[in-house]
Parts: C-alpha cells; sequence; structure tokens
C-alpha cells in the first residue's frame, strides 16, 4: 500500500528530473537561428553530435514537435554541421545524432564519397550558410565498400566504385584475401575511406581549406556502427 507520505515523497523526488528533462528538452528543441549558429564553436559541433549519438545509443533521443520546428525554419535555416553519409538505411545522420529540423545539412551517396557536387555542396553549408563542423561518416558492413573490395562491374556502380581506390590502395597482404567475407578488411577499407574522403576536402576545396585554417570551420571522420548505433571518431 502507498502511503501518502511515500507517494509525496516519490513525487518530490521524481519532480526534479522531470524539471531537468523538460529543460533538456527545452533547449534541444530550439531550432538553429543565425545567431545561434555563430554561437557554437567548430569543436562545440562535434561534442553536439557526439553527445546527439550518446542519446541516441542510450535510448533517450528527444522527441520535439517537428511541426514546430517546420513553422520556426521555414523562413531561415543555419544548422551547424554538415554530414556527409552513405544512403544504407540503417545509418540515417539526423536519428543517429539525435538531430531534427534545421540542424544539419546531409549529403548522402553509396559509400559516402565526394565529388565536385557534394563539395560544392559543403562549400554551400559552411561559407554561404555558416555550418560549424564537417563530419564524414562511414558505417561497418558498407555495401558500396563489399561491392569496391569484390571489384563489382554493373552498370553505373562501376564507375562510382572508382572512388574507392585511395582506399583500396591501403591494404596489403597482410590484410589478407580480397573478399567481402574478410570483415576486418572491409572495416579496413571503410575507415580509410572515411578518413581519406574527410582529408581531401581542404586539398579539393580552397573554400573550405581556408575555413579551417581561420579556425571557422573543423572537419572530422567517424565510423557508425550498424549493430550498437555508436559512432566513434576517426580524426
Ligand atoms: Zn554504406
Amino acid at each position: 500500500m502507498i502511503t501518502r507520505r511515500l507517494f509525496c515523497g516519490c513525487l518530490a523526488g521524481a519532480l526534479p528530473l522531470a524539471v531537468t528533462a523538460a529543460r533538456a528538452q527545452s533547449v534541444e528543441c530550439a531550432v538553429f537561428t543565425p545567431d545561434r549558429q555563430k554561437s557554437i564553436s567548430p569543436d562545440d559541433a562535434i561534442a553536439r553530435l557526439k553527445v546527439g549519438n550518446e542519446r541516441f545509443t542510450t535510448g533517450k533521443s528527444i522527441n520535439c514537435d517537428l511541426m514546430a520546428q517546420v513553422k520556426e525554419t521555414a523562413g531561415n535555416q543555419a544548422p551547424y554541421a554538415a554530414i556527409v553519409g552513405c544512403i544504407d538505411s540503417r545509418v540515417a545522420p539526423e536519428l543517429v545524432f539525435d538531430q531534427r529540423i534545421g540542424d544539419v545539412f546531409c549529403a548522402r551517396v553509396a559509400g559516402n564519397i565526394v565529388n565536385t557536387d557534394i563539395i560544392g555542396s559543403l562549400e554551400y553549408s559552411t561559407k554561404v550558410v555558416g555550418a560549424r563542423a564537417i563530419v564524414v561518416l562511414g558505417h561497418n558492413s558498407c555495401g558500396a565498400i563489399k561491392a569496391a573490395v569484390d571489384n563489382v562491374k554493373l552498370g553505373n556502380i562501376t564507375a562510382l566504385l572508382k572512388n574507392f581506390q585511395p582506399a583500396l590502395a591501403t591494404l596489403s597482404k597482410a590484410d589478407g584475401h580480397r573478399d567481402s567475407h574478410n570483415y576486418p578488411l572491409v572495416q579496413k577499407v571503410a575507415e580509410a575511406n572515411a578518413k581519406l574522403t574527410a582529408e581531401s576536402l581542404t586539398k579539393r576545396s580552397p573554400i573550405l581549406k581556408q575555413l579551417v585554417d581561420a579556425k571557422q570551420l573543423k572537419i572530422a571522420a567517424a565510423m557508425h556502427d550498424i549493430k550498437t548505433g555508436k559512432v566513434s571518431w576517426l580524426s
């Protein structure tokens, strides 16, 4: 039997938690404005993504009123980060990092590679709109990486797979048989691809290089684990 005293005691203990949760929700559900975006450093931007992934993996993703956010961002957007991710259905960046409407730009293509169009999109995200970080997000068991490892030839996929040549070039005899069933080898290529893709951005874009040199932008590579939802950072 729950006494009045016990009930009140439990309620008193639960209230601060409820207030804290409500406060966290109101902060996280506030949309990014240009002023809020400017107040965030490149390191803060990466930290926000890390905290968001922590919420995601611990079942604490925040439910916001998305239609309210749609209305609040209709006139302008000021996302704080840009993510280059794979098209894989299991790695949606907004979900994995627990982000919502107007928070992050996302470019998605098989194997999270970049080309002129994607680099142009990243220049727009950062130089024009002001995002403070770019994350190249690879993942394990990536079909595009497996196809590249197996040297698949099929339609336009053949040309797409040429983008993985620099990552494949990191392999040596010690990595064993080049076959998509060799999980460590596939993982090594996926990690090399995310890292090399991130590193290539400042080489291929003077605009991104200038922002990084001026410490207005941080570029990082990370890997998403499709078995745990956890993102680990390579740089
Ligand atoms: Zn993939």
